[in-house]
């Protein structure tokens, strides 16, 4: 079999992309296959792994993809670029899965197309496995992503700032790539037929059961915005920078997108920012909620049109729903923090307690604080005094988060705090060592992000003082 593609993109939304093949690849190589997920979507490993060094590098199609790139705008840094697109990747195909869900499977990092700009259209190794990582880290966080189905290198050797580097694939399984700008793409051109169809189709892949609601629209509006909000807060709740929030990044499937230039925090620190351009500290990490709002705004401005045929009353409809974001995120993240305090039901005084807990923590390291307070659930806080600069002030807060334990806290909090996080120090050491030809560390790295809950003392230690500042980069 092949992936028996069903492209329905392809098929409905003339206007949305451009047919082109991927470059090909003199000298493909798999290097990073994701059977549990090639299980979980039907695949054939067997088939994949005869296959995969041609079809995950773009060196060979599968007999029935149609490759596109996809058109979509996007606001980056605040400053709106109405013709970005798929600049370096290739929709292979959608293909459903034994369970009849939909997904799309892209290629990135396979070679230039009419929206690439100045780019080469091509990626390198280290930043193809940082997001495979990255992705399988949030899957097994319980986080909705994107997933990684395979690294291929292609044989060449790309150019950037360190150099000559391995050029690289990532095959990415994604429950659709409509984005933000997607419909700013069309709503840009003043093309309100697009911009209808794009939102049909949207609902009846993602939200099949609002196509019947009074204003269909609105409901979609609501039921992006409701996913957005619980994505931010579980990545809030992790101390998850994505460092790269443009509305080009924003999936309306609610799952993660476009791992660049994220990172997770180590030291709390709510103005916590890793990507060399953001100077501004657009993307910080206190910051994420507030860009969660403005480009969910950016989205109803799009759909305006659709929200009603009255220009006043369409906006009333959208103020009403950008004004109730703020709100219902802080609702959200308080909800997710009650879960990694194991917190019994619900007190009007959580929200002061969190606040107070995030303002006794700054700098100490994010995850070792939650995972640690588990252990000070029964009384002992030996461990998690040391993360701490100054803990007196914990002595009162520590006592009020006693008295509100549910019975089972300690459980509860096993099972929302991870032990392991993709560290920082750990994730460059794996990718150098990747890009000088040794799997032997991304694939241990790998193996210890997928069990997130287990503790592996080899992996829950912060950066070593040395490590310094850590900086990502864009559009590697
Ligand atoms: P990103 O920052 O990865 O979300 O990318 C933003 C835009 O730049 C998208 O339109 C990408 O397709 C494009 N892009 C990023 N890197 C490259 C590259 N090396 N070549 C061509 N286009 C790129
Ligand atoms: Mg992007």
């Amino acid at each position: 079999m092949t992936f028996r593609f069903d492209n329905s993109w392809l098929r409905e939304l003339q206007g949305s992309f451009l047919r082109l093949p991927p470059d090909p690849a003199p000298a493909p190589q798999l290097v990073a296959l994701n059977l549990p997920l090639a299980l979980e979507l039907g695949l054939d490993p067997a088939l994949l792994r005869a296959e995969g060094a041609g079809w995950f590098s773009g060196a060979t199609l599968p007999s029935d993809a149609d490759p596109a790139a996809l058109a979509y705008a996007g606001h980056q840094f605040g400053g709106f670029s109405p013709s970005l697109g798929d600049g370096r990747a290739h929709l292979l195909g959608e293909f459903l899965s034994p369970d009849g869900r939909r997904w799309d499977l892209q290629l990135k990092g396979s070679g230039r197309t009419p929206f690439s700009r100045g780019g080469d259209g091509k990626a390198a190794l280290g930043p193809m496995l940082r997001e495979y990582l990255i992705s399988e880290a949030m899957a097994a966080l319980g986080v909705p992503t994107t997933r990684s189905l395979a690294v291929a290198t292609t044989g060449e050797r790309v150019q950037r700032e360190d150099g000559a580097l391995p050029g690289a694939v990532l095959a990415r399984v994604a429950a659709s790539h409509i984005r933000v700008g997607s419909f700013q793409f069309h709503a840009a051109r003043g093309d309100a037929a697009r911009v209808k169809a794009l939102a049909d189709y949207a609902i009846a892949r993602h939200d099949p059961e609002l196509a019947a609601a009074p204003n269909p629209y609105l409901a979609f509006f609501d039921a992006v915005t409701a996913r957005q909000v619980r994505l931010i807060a579980q990545w809030m709740g992790l101390g998850f920078v994505h460092g790269v929030m443009n509305t080009d990044n924003m999936a309306i499937s609610g799952e993660t997108i476009d791992y660049g230039p994220c990172a997770f925090m180590e030291g709390y620190a709510p103005g916590t920012v890793f990507s060399s351009i953001d100077r501004q500290g657009r993307y910080a990490y206190a910051n994420q909620p507030l860009i969660l709002a403005w480009n969910l705004a950016r989205l109803a401005e799009t759909l305006l049109g659709l929200f009603d045929l009255d220009a006043d009353r369409a906006v009333d409809l959208a103020n009403a729903r950008l004004g109730a974001i703020a709100g219902a995120y802080r609702a959200a993240f308080v909800q997710v923090m009650r879960g990694k305090l194991g917190l019994r039901g619900e007190d009007a005084a959580d929200d002061a307690l969190v606040d107070e807990l995030l303002s006794a923590m700054a700098g100490a390291d994010w995850t070792l604080t939650f995972y640690r307070l588990a252990g000070a659930a029964g009384g002992d806080d030996s461990r998690l005094r040391p993360l701490f600069d100054d803990f007196t002030a914990m002595a009162d807060w520590l006592q009020r988060w006693r008295g509100r334990l549910a019975p089972d806290a300690a459980e509860r909090m096993q099972a929302a705090n991870p032990a392991v996080i993709p560290r920082n120090h750990r994730v460059e050491e794996a990718l150098a060592a990747a890009t000088a030809g040794d799997m032997a560390p991304f694939e241990a790295l790998l193996a210890a992000i997928r069990a997130p809950f287990t503790p592996n003392e080899a992996y829950m230690l912060p950066a070593p003082q040395g490590f310094g500042a850590y900086v990502t980069y864009c559009g590697t």
